[in-house]
């Protein structure tokens, strides 16, 4: 098959059509119309075989989560999804493996009516780059840099599942399907931050950890917290795993949560319970902002420890003093 019937038949009706698409994939460009009254949001993330998921996992759930990482962004925003481009480097262009693939990235593109409107297709060492758009009202989107002293701090889910599975994978321990499933097949909680517009100060998706991640809020606004750490949503195994150790790391800086992390003034406190039986999604306040810098966490004996803010990071800083 050549490049141009791959893209014909894979690749050109990936998601719903959508009538702010002048002209999606076939031509030098796409043709898209933002609605006045309305900002872009855009984000891009790139998948590398071997570094972002091992290289015999199922196409089908690469696919998903190339898009579910973008719009987890979108999410973060407070912004509802429009289109995205997909940039692809193959090693050799299986059919069966684009199909699978596209399968599951269309089936969440479907989902969150969100429709493919260009990409390259290239080949090479496995990777997958997703760019995704979003529509956000003027004024509207939920940044980083809100969060006031007295804010409340809530997630959305549990924290840690899929740096758990993560563990047992590398180290060819069994893992639970369910485990496995928010690895590899995480829900971006699209609607929830659409939901949050005028109610949430500050906000981010869980990537890298919600130490990091929480922490990337303190520095943009200028604040600090304090967690609770009794109180972090944590589903058995990981309580489990934690109770065992003592140690935090799992829902603190595991990566690949794909959760929401953000801060509610106490106005609109109460608007919060609600939203999560509506979702149907676990929403739990984890700790407040406070005055002054840096994130603390307190645990059941009221004992307060410090945290290391840090998620992961694809260029660590070298160590002093070495070469
Ligand atoms: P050009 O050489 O002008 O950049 P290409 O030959 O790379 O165009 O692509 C032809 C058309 O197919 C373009 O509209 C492009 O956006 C689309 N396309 C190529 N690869 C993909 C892909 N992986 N997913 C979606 N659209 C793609
Ligand atoms: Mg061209």
């Amino acid at each position: 098959m050549s490049e141009f019937d791959l893209i014909a038949r894979y690749f050109a009706a990936l998601g719903p059509e959508r009538p702010d698409v002048v002209l999606g994939v076939g031509d030098d460009c796409a043709l898209l119309e933002v609605p006045p009254g309305q900002r872009l949001a855009v984000s891009i993330d790139t998948l590398v075989s071997g570094v972002h998921f091992f290289a015999d996992c199922n196409p089908e759930h690469i696919g998903h989560k190339a898009l579910a990482v973008g719009l987890s962004d979108l999410a973060a925003m407070g912004a509802e999804p429009a289109w995205a481009t997909l940039a692809l480097t193959l090693p050799a262009p299986e059919e069966d493996w684009i199909r699978a693939f596209t399968l599951g990235l269309g089936r969440l593109a479907n989902v969150h009516g969100m429709h493919v409107v260009g990409g390259d297709t290239t080949r090479g060492p496995l990777s997958v780059t997703v760019q995704v758009h979003g529509l956000v009202p003027k004024g509207a989107a939920i940044r980083r840099s809100g969060a006031r002293p007295g804010d409340a701090v809530f997630v959305s889910g549990t924290l840690g599942d899929a740096g758990l599975a993560l563990r047992r994978m590398l180290s060819g321990e069994p893992v639970a399907p369910e485990l496995r499933h928010r690895l590899e097949c995480p829900a971006p909680r699209v609607a929830l931050g659409r939901q949050l517009r005028g109610i949430a100060t500050a906000m981010i998706d869980l990537s890298d950890g919600l130490a990091g991640d929480l922490g990337h809020i303190l520095t943009a606004s200028g604040v600090g917290a304090d967690l609770e750490l009794e109180r972090l949503p944590l589903t058995p195994q990981v309580a489990a795993v934690v109770a065992a150790t003592n140690d935090w790391s799992l829902p603190l800086t595991a990566g690949d949560d794909y959760e929401l992390c953000f801060c509610v003034p106490p106005a609109h406190i109460a608007t919060i319970g609600p939203l999560a039986e509506t979702l149907g999604l676990p929403l739990t306040r984890v700790g407040w902002i406070r005055a002054g810098a840096g994130l603390a966490a307190r645990a059941a004996d009221g004992g307060r420890r410090t945290l290391p803010a840090r998620g992961y990071d694809h260029f660590p800083a070298a160590v002093d003093g070495a070469d």
